[in-house]
């Protein structure tokens, strides 16, 4: 999972561009539910919200790290495609 930092400015520019739903406006910044961030595997090459947000604050999760497979697996999980 990628993982928002307290770098965030409340943009709100990542929130809709989340295939997965992953992004919502938390207390003080943006937040990504691990559960549901694929790192946008399964949907696009690149994350999405990482392409879009101006400050550069969503870096991989480091106390979450993920493999490929695993992300596909989630993908999977979340949508329903085998
Ligand atoms: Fe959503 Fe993709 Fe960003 Fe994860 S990497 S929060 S799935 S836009
Ligand atoms: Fe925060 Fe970046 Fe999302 Fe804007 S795009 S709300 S700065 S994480």
């Amino acid at each position: 999972s990628l993982i928002i930092t307290d770098e965030c400015i409340n943009c709100d520019v990542c929130e809709p561009e989340c295939p997965n739903e992953a992004i919502t406006q938390g207390e003080e910044i943006y937040e990504i539910d691990p559960n549901k961030c694929t790192e946008c595997v399964g949907h696009y090459d690149t994350p999405q919200c990482v392409e879009v947000c101006p400050v550069d604050c969503i870096p991989k999760d480091p106390g979450n790290q993920e493999s490929e497979d695993q992300l596909w697996v989630k993908y999977a999980k979340l949508t329903g495609n085998p």
